[in-house]
């Protein structure tokens, strides 16, 4: 059994073809694994154990009768609890929408239904994903399945934990900052942020709404291609969404990638840098090189005022996004309320917790009308500076490889108490979201204690295909997505 749950995706397809099971069968299986293991690993919010099996027995009506929607039908599939799935819940990690069920479907949720995807549950996260270890969620903490007593990233880390422990093996997240990317490199799995405007946002609740994507987490980077390719492409209903030609991503993979231009940016291996992880990415980088690849030294001058920035532009856009959990319309309404403003104020102090008033309060000073010029204005100016570091540095290079984190996973508890500490571990992450471009982690090594490190690749706007040919190089030569954590 052990076995099954750490297939691929590819390869439970493969078994699927070959009716070694049904997708019903299947299905349960992970549904057994996921009541098995959940309890400990907590990576979900909820399930729909029939509503999944009516999916998956559709998948097998249509294997039957040949008429097969692609390679994820009847694949189970696990959505960060941001994503609306018309008839589920929605809660955003957050009590303030703890009894919300979506009336409709996200885009992305619409193309996985028409890829035939078993949409099994709804994975756990830092509420209104803010956070970097999923301890922000209003209701319950997820494991890192490596060792229960760490956290899993965040903020998508139910998802990231779904897919590591073997509960399903595919998952989506979203990343404004790094949700994607950094519980990928706590978990050692693969996960993509996509490029600004590559997947609709329809459906997903806004929280920075200039940076705000979704993407892939998989087991390897063949399934990450195939899930990409099942929610890329343009969407009317998202006024960013871009229409730009969507390669067969899964294809590009079969053949190894032309040599290229790897930059390796100065200021990411810079203090602050665990000497296990950046051992780890070094010794990723010289695999680049000795495979042909040009190893190209390169200069990112306005890294140090990422974290600064982002945590002025996404408080900016968090408060005034978040203002429409008023109590009024969709959210929890304090029942001690007497009057309009009563219920505005007693029905967010109720149901929002700590880090979000502390983001909603930043977000609104920084954009109040005394401090805008010398904050918000301003942040946005140095915004386009860190995204010129990027186009200046493409210029020379075609993809950039860097590490995800700054240190593996860190224990629960470790960085709660202190903000800024916890704000740092997005240290790597941030300025690839400032600047719109698509990031792509892989396991690239363990640390002693037996914690998985990730390598991140950030490429060209749109340059995905690109990103997951070089990252599958290194995944083949290697074992690090084979391992898996024994739970
Ligand atoms: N950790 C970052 C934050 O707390 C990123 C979150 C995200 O990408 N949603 O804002």
């Amino acid at each position: 059994m052990e076995e099954l749950f750490f297939k691929s995706a590819e390869a439970l397809g493969q078994m699927l073809a070959q009716k070694s099971l049904s997708s019903a069968e299947l299905t349960q299986t992970f549904i057994q694994r996921i009541k098995a293991i959940d309890p400990e690993v907590q990576a979900f919010l909820s399930l729909d154990e029939e509503k999944s099996l009516r999916q998956a027995r559709a998948s097998d009506e249509r294997r039957a009768k040949g008429q097969l929607l692609g390679p994820i039908d009847g694949i189970p599939i696990g959505m960060k609890d941001v994503i609306a799935e018309k008839g589920q819940p929605l809660t955003c990690g957050s009590k303030i929408l703890e009894h919300y069920i979506s009336p409709y479907d996200a885009a992305v949720t619409e193309r996985l239904h028409r890829a035939g995807a078993v949409l099994v549950g709804r994975s756990n996260l830092d509420e209104f994903a803010m956070g970097s270890s999923t301890e922000n969620s209003a209701y319950q903490k997820t494991r890192n399945p490596w060792n229960l007593e760490y956290v899993p990233g965040g903020s998508s880390g139910g998802s990231a934990a779904a897919v590591c422990s073997g509960e399903v093996p595919l998952a989506l997240g979203s990343d404004t900052g790094g949700s994607i990317r950094q519980p990928a490199a706590c978990c050692g799995i693969a996960g993509l942020k996509t490029t600004y405007g590559l997947v609709s946002r329809y459906g997903l609740p806004a929280l920075a709404s200039s940076t705000d994507q979704i993407g892939p987490f998989a087991r390897n980077v063949a399934d990450l291609a195939v899930l990409l390719q099942a929610i890329a492409g343009y969407d009317e209903r998202d006024s960013t969404s871009c229409r730009v030609d969507i390669p067969d991503y899964r294809r590009l993979l079969d053949r190894p990638p032309k040599p290229r231009r790897l930059g390796i940016p100065k200021e990411y291996f810079a203090e602050g840098i665990d000497g296990e992880v950046q051992r780890a990415v070094e010794e990723a980088i010289a695999f680049y090189g000795a495979q042909g690849h040009q190893i190209v030294d390169i200069s990112l001058p306005h890294t140090p005022y990422a974290i600064p920035v982002y945590y002025i532009v996404m408080t900016a856009e968090a408060s005034s996004n978040l203002a429409r959990y008023d109590g009024i319309r969709y959210t929890h309404r304090s029942p001690a309320a007497t009057n309009a403003l009563d219920i505005y104020f007693k029905s967010r102090r109720e149901g929002f917790g700590p880090e979000v008033k502390r983001r909603i309060i930043l977000g609104t000073y920084v954009l109040s009308s005394d401090h805008r010029d010398a904050y918000y204005i301003r942040a946005q100016k140095v915004r386009r500076l860190i995204a010129e570091d990027f186009s200046r540095a493409f210029e020379k290079v075609d993809a950039i490889l860097s590490p995800t984190a700054p240190t593996t996973a860190f224990k629960f508890g470790e960085k709660m108490n202190n903000p800024l500490q916890m704000y740092l571990s997005d240290i790597c992450t941030v300025a690839i979201s400032l600047a719109g471009l698509p990031g792509l982690v892989i396991p690239c090594g363990f640390s002693g204690a037996g914690l998985p490190i990730g390598l991140q690749l950030i490429g060209k706007a749109f340059h995905e295909g690109e990103l997951l040919a070089i990252a599958q190089q290194f995944e083949k030569a290697h074992d690090f997505s084979q391992r898996y954590p024994k739970i």
